[in-house]
């Protein structure tokens, strides 16, 4: 397995692999700054989403999604498969 990449937004701690619970959709999240990205993308700075922005949208709302939820009701990590 190959060491996930370094956050390149923040530098304090490297992309996590997560999923969204509702579709399986997978992605790359720091949880120190919640930047997000897209697998097809790559994880160029200029690529990155915030994770906030993301989830609002998924859920069809605007602003700060997390006052009725939390992450874990949203998003989980992907099982370490090796
Ligand atoms: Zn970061």
């Amino acid at each position: 397995m190959s060491t996930p990449p370094i956050c390149p937004r923040c530098g304090q701690d490297r992309l996590h692999p997560y999923r969204f619970k509702s579709d399986g959709a997978k992605f790359s999240l720091c949880t120190e700054c919640d930047s997000l990205w897209w697998p097809e993308t790559g994880t160029d700075i200029a690529n990155a989403l915030f994770l906030d922005d993301v989830v609002a949208a998924k859920l069809g709302e605007e602003g700060n999604p997390w006052t009725t939820r939390v992450w874990a009701d949203v998003i989980e990590p992907l099982p370490a498969d090796g």
